[in-house]
């Protein structure tokens, strides 16, 4: 096929015509609960099971459709096509953060209702990631060789460590240039760095007046606390419980109790959130950690939740902890209290995790965290896996092709390439973006209960995938 030809591929028309086979697959990818299994790791699968599955499902895929292949010790794997020695990357993954808990329906199997695909992955990343596989695969299927050999690179950690894709990076020759199918439209050129820290608290076994017995909240480091459960021992629950309900007409989350032979249990709910901005949610322990310090605890007890409740608590620009800072181009420093985890016998630990924009240092922030902490007996450690802010110049052919397709495309012609907290695979390359697939107005569901994506929306990907692949490899 002569490039004059090419021209003339109505992409919206053919991405259309791979509707049922996109979600067929889409199905069987959604069906495999591939978020991170530690538990069940073996030297096979370092990740457990189910990462490992949803990879060789990606590139069972692409050995069906006729591309090579390759699968790197279970924790990432690509899919190639085209000629050349340099490449273009696309970077997804396929694993999910845990399904939690909240759903109307089965989170891994893939429900069509109203237009949308719902399932845990449907959003992120996996039905992105197979809208860039099926925008790979119309080029094949019109017989274009790219000039620019393409990879489909899958991670499988991208929720905690990244580790498949460093590995990859370790191991496989730098891409040219490439996106990332994992955030949003139009385009991201500039993401903030990302740091996480371990506050932890000393044990105590002497009982208080009340005694939090623990006090658990949250799952990731990057998701907002969606519930909160204590357990409190105590002579005086009847007041606690009648001060609890009291507390709970006046906040945005909902909760219950359990009156026990020793205390009260206690349950908030609030609403889970992508932690790149807690704005978005409502975190149920930083709320639960506020209505506790109405009450005299043991002195373990009373410092843990006094530090959240004092320092940490609806506090998304860490103001409190003498934080605030914005950058012109890439926005606010952000925070979120993604884990408390805390009993009275081992003590606990506040994991907060920070978006940081250029001008501010991972060593400032964690100064502000010791120099904070120190008066409630708080031991604070960097997780020394952080990441830098990264940015892509705006007039990069990466970032001016990418949007003129999403442009003409979509019809949104005032669309302008932005900077965000999230820390995509697009960082991991110098001239890497962030390029779709939630588009400008559709309700993010990422990372909460319920997830899903416009089946129309995700066609558009896939129309704008294959025509950007095309664009960017002939
Ligand atoms: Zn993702």
């Amino acid at each position: 096929m002569k490039k004059g030809e090419l021209k003339m591929i109505d992409w919206k028309k053919e991405a259309e015509k791979y509707k049922e086979a996109y979600l067929a697959d889409l199905k069987e990818l959604v069906a495999i609960d591939s978020s991170r299994d530690v538990e069940h790791a073996t030297d096979e699968f370092p990740l457990g099971p189910g990462p490992a599955k949803a990879l060789e499902k990606f590139l069972e895929f692409g050995n069906r459709d006729g591309f090579t292949t390759h699968n790197i010790e279970n924790i990432v794997g690509y899919i190639e096509y085209g000629n050349g020695k340099e490449y273009f990357a696309a970077l997804g993954h396929a694993d999910t953060v845990p399904a939690g808990k909240g759903w109307d329906t089965n989170p891994f199997e893939l429900m069509l209702k109203d237009g949308k695909a719902i399932g845990r992955g449907t959003s992120d990343d996996k039905g992105p990631a197979l809208a860039a596989y099926y925008g790979l695969k119309m080029l094949k299927d019109h017989g274009i060789m790219p000039n620019l050999k393409v990879r489909l690179i899958i991670g499988t950690d991208e929720e905690t460590n990244w580790t498949g894709m460093k590995r990859y990076f370790e191991v496989e020759p730098d891409p040219k240039i490439g996106f990332s199918p994992d955030a949003e439209f139009p385009l991201i050129n500039g993401e903030k760095g990302n740091v996480t820290f371990e506050t932890k608290f000393a044990g105590d076994t002497k009982d208080g007046e009340n005694t939090l017995v623990s006090f658990k909240a949250g799952l990731k480091e990057n998701m907002v606390p969606r519930e909160a459960e204590v357990e409190i021992k105590t002579d005086t629950a009847d007041l606690i419980s009648t001060k609890f309900e009291e507390y709970l007409l006046n906040v945005p989350v909902t909760g219950t109790y359990e009156v026990t032979p020793t205390g009260i249990k206690l349950e908030m709910i609030g609403k889970a959130a992508h932690g790149m901005e807690p704005k978005n949610g409502i975190n149920a322990g930083t709320y639960m950690a506020t209505f506790l310090k109405e009450f005299t605890f043991d002195k373990a007890g009373q410092n843990f939740v006094g530090f959240i409740a004092d320092k940490l608590h609806d506090d998304s620009r860490a103001t409190k902890l003498g934080l605030q800072f914005t950058d012109d181009i890439m926005g606010d420093l952000t925070m979120n209290v993604g884990i408390i985890d805390y009993s009275q016998s081992q003590g606990g630990l506040i994991n907060t995790n920070f978006r940081f924009p250029k001008g501010i240092t991972p060593a400032k922030i964690e100064q502000q965290l010791k120099d904070n902490s120190a008066y409630y007996r708080g031991q604070v450690e960097m997780n020394p896996d952080y990441m830098e802010p990264h940015f892509v110049d705006p007039k990069d052919p990466i970032v001016t092709t990418l949007m003129d397709i999403y442009k003409e495309q979509t019809g949104q012609t005032v669309a302008e390439p932005e900077v965000v907290g999230g820390g995509t695979y697009g960082r991991l390359m110098k001239r890497g973006v962030a390029f779709g697939a939630l588009f400008p107005g559709a309700e993010d569901t990422m990372h909460q209960a319920n997830e899903f994506q416009n089946v129309n929306d995700l066609l558009m990907t896939m129309s704008i995938y294959g025509q950007s692949l095309y664009e960017l490899t002939k």
